[in-house]
């Protein structure tokens, strides 16, 4: 049984405009029975993310 958590603190960097910065919640799945995270991600992952280049 696992549940989709928030992780507080931060999130992945996207742009809303030219100079804009927003935070996308990153979410964990967690397992409930041995506190395992399964996976990470985001909820709207068509952001346009700020990435190395
Ligand atoms: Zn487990």
């Amino acid at each position: 049984m696992s549940q989709s958590v928030e992780v507080g603190g931060t999130g992945l960097e996207y742009k809303t405009g030219m100079i804009i910065r927003n935070t996308e919640p990153l979410l964990a799945d967690l397992c409930k029975n041995c506190g395992t995270v399964v996976r990470f991600h985001v909820k709207n992952p068509d952001r346009n993310w700020i990435t190395k280049t």
